[in-house]
């Protein structure tokens, strides 16, 4: 019961948070998307058990090792129960700053669940590892987030929910240090500037902490694998999708 009222705040923030980028939009005169899709990508391993996959179809390798992902990426900074690799140098520095605020804040209201084995022992929970990368998205796009997913539905006949491994990992379900969600800031952002303090964003300036907590809903698992047909995407659907009703006057015009 405690999960469906913490979902539904989820929700509520959500609603607020898109109400609020709406406003802030429409206040200024240029076109700006805010959040974008993530960058293709393609995993080099092969071994299904080392593959995993973002809510756009790209796969990832899972273990971040320095001859794949090279040395930025395999340096942890902690913030709360979030193992944050950083690769954004060529934007700000400023930006990692406010980047580990918004995870610590988040970390102090949602607390990581601690599970216990057969014998009441507790299993240490591990840390939630983001990728958080500078990209070159497409114009007018700030950023991009996507939990990460195991795929490869083994009955595609069966339309299965995919529990992302932010989630898993929050709620003490998967032990191990592969990688679970990735964040891609774009590198330019012009005519805007990044807003990294906690004053008011002026009307040319894109705020990091509102910006950073909106993809931090995606990776949350406030993300969809419902395509634009209204097919899911590799037989799965994400816990968010069953949110998603369906009312009879849509249904008439096979909305
Ligand atoms: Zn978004």
């Amino acid at each position: 019961m405690k999960h469906h009222h913490n979902f539904s705040n989820w929700i509520n923030c959500f609603i607020f948070l898109a109400i609020f980028f709406c406003l802030s939009t429409d206040s200024n005169s240029q076109s700006i998307d805010f959040c974008g899709e993530l960058s293709p990508n393609e995993a080099y391993s092969t071994n299904p058990d080392s593959i995993v996959y973002d809510r756009f179809g790209n796969s990832y390798d899972r273990y971040i090792t320095e001859e794949i992902y090279g040395s930025e990426l395999t340096t942890s900074t902690m913030a709360g129960y979030f193992d944050l690799r950083f690769d954004i140098g060529n934007i700000s520095p400023d930006l990692t700053e406010v980047i580990i605020d918004v995870f610590e804040d988040l970390s102090s209201l949602i607390e990581q669940r601690v599970n216990t084995t057969g014998c009441s022992q507790e299993i240490e929970p591990s840390p939630v590892v983001i990728i958080i990368q500078s990209a070159n998205l497409d114009d007018g796009v700030l950023a991009a987030a996507s939990p990460m997913y195991i795929g490869g539905s083994e009955n595609p006949s069966c339309d299965e929910v995919n529990v992302n491994l932010v989630d898993l990992k929050i709620n003490g379900g998967l032990p191990g240090k592969g990688l679970d969600g990735k964040i891609e800031i774009n590198a330019d952002i012009s005519p805007y500037t990044w807003n990294i303090n906690t004053a008011s964003a002026s009307s040319d300036e894109a705020d990091v902490y509102s910006v950073i907590i909106h993809e931090a809903l995606h990776l949350f698992g406030i993300a969809s694998l419902i395509g634009s047909d209204g097919t899911s995407s590799d037989d799965y659907f994400t816990v968010w999708d069953q949110f998603f009703i369906q009312l009879p006057i849509m249904k008439e015009h096979r909305v």
